[in-house]
């Protein structure tokens, strides 16, 4: 038997799967969809990431999606030194959680009040309440293949690991939480129509991904986000953009500030917290006023708004600028268009959706526009091609419904030889194809 390339990550893997439940602590690291043993990480820099056997590869996860300035940058780990040799926590207020949402609130201005909280998950459950509490009504409607983390009421028909553990309706969510959850199809207005008008008045708010990233990329299309804000003022219910992704990273101002779509709540995570956990809720004033201790609704956290966290949050919107979202789009756009073309080549069906730093690549001949379409794509060739990749140390998103990150860190060289690492990749693919 040829010894294998990575018998330290085994290793590794077959001690933490006797103690950590599936030996990892979120699913999608088990690489249970794309085969081979999960990689363990010894640590990062810039576009590179290094595995426990010391072999280096060109980063696309990024850590899915925080580390929008890529691994480690020397500024981030100077300012975070600084501030853990303050204290690591203090359970009290710190000036940096209110110079962190001034710098939130400039950059959304949807975001009259602002709430931090530990993670994308606690902020879209923490949304939700209120909107609930605000507007006196219990039914949400979310769209099929959007993640909005793993509270009860989100794991109907979610993306994410969801999605690829083929289980999008978790088990253990009791149904009465899941009933008050209502779907619709995404760049679908009408499915939502047909929501509202079979719930009259007793739906509290949309949620939704502005820019889907948890299927994969999908792309909004014209029109769809504009009807779902008319949609909401007809209906007297609240429109809630999940921007954990697309957030800093569409733009400055996320995807609400390039579609000019004014949400009445937002909800915040990955690149607001830096690498850290962080996650962040706010939106109008009069319904965040609603949030405890100013008004009844009660939500909590003992580590929330950690001044480490903040930090991070902080020194990553400090350093964005025009300068890194062009250098983004540009290698976005070489590495998609790219992709494209060496698929084309080795008659391997391909259809790449990208915007600004994201990308998916689907092994499929149908447009991918909604959770359906994107379902049409190849698995087991994902699978294949993800080992490929793997082999010639590139290191892509584990599944083929998660989108691909770029970083301020990655290079014109970096894409380049993973442009060239793709066509033996598709090749080999088309060799073995039966
Ligand atoms: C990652 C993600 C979440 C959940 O955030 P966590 O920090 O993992 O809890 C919620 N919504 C979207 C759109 C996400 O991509």
């Amino acid at each position: 038997m040829a010894r294998s390339r990575y018998p330290r990550s085994e290793r590794l893997f077959a001690s933490s799967s006797r103690i950590l439940a599936g030996g990892v602590n979120s699913p999608v690291r088990a690489f249970k969809s794309v085969g081979g043993t999960p990689l363990f990480i010894d640590r990062a820099r810039g576009s590179r990431i290094e595995d426990a056997d010391g072999h280096k590869y060109i980063d696309y996860v990024m850590s899915w999606g925080p580390l929008i300035h890529g691994h480690a940058p020397k500024g981030l780990l100077k300012a975070l030194s600084r501030a853990a040799a303050r204290g690591t926590s203090f359970g009290a207020p710190t000036e940096l959680e209110t110079r962190l949402a001034q710098r939130v609130a400039m950059l959304m201005p949807s975001m009259e009040r602002v709430r931090f909280v530990s993670s994308g998950t606690e902020a879209a459950m923490s949304a939700v309440r209120v909107a609930r509490a605000a507007t006196k009504r219990d039914r949400i409607i979310k769209f099929e293949g959007c993640y909005h983390g793993h509270a009860d009421s989100f794991l109907v028909q979610a993306g994410s690991g969801a999605m690829t553990l083929g289980v999008p309706t978790s088990p253990g969510v009791p149904k009465a939480a899941a009933a008050d959850t209502l779907l619709a199809r995404y760049n679908d207005l009408e499915s939502v129509q047909q929501v509202f008008s079979r719930n009259p008045g007793t739906i509290a708010a949309i949620i939704v991904e502005p820019i889907a990233g948890n299927m994969g990329l999908v792309l909004p299309q014209e029109g769809f986000l504009d009807g779902l804000r008319t949609l909401c003022h007809h209906e007297g219910a609240l429109l809630i953009f999940d921007e954990v992704i697309s957030g800093f990273r569409a733009s400055t101002g996320g995807a609400q500030k390039i579609m000019e779509i004014r949400p009445d709540l937002t909800i915040l995570g990955k690149i607001i917290g830096g690498g850290l956990p962080v996650g962040a809720y706010g939106g109008r004033l009069e319904i965040m006023d609603l949030v405890a201790p100013a008004g009844p609704v009660y939500q909590a956290g003992t580590l929330s708004g950690n001044p480490l966290a903040m930090t991070a949050g902080l020194w990553s919107l400090e350093n964005l600028s025009a300068k890194l979202y062009k250098h983004l789009a540009k290698l976005t756009g070489t590495l998609a268009a790219g992709l494209a073309d060496a698929a084309r080549e080795a008659e391997v069906p391909l259809q790449v959706n990208a915007h600004g730093s994201l990308l998916t690549p689907f092994f499929t001949d149908q447009p991918v526009r909604d959770f359906q379409s994107a379902l049409s794509a190849n698995t087991e060739r994902y699978g294949a091609f993800h080992r490929a990749m793997l082999s010639r140390d590139i290191y892509l998103p584990p599944s083929q419904f998660e989108a691909w990150f770029l970083s301020g860190a990655h290079t014109p060289r970096d894409v380049e030889t993973t442009l060239r690492a793709a066509r033996q990749s598709f090749r080999e693919l088309r060799d073995t194809a039966s």
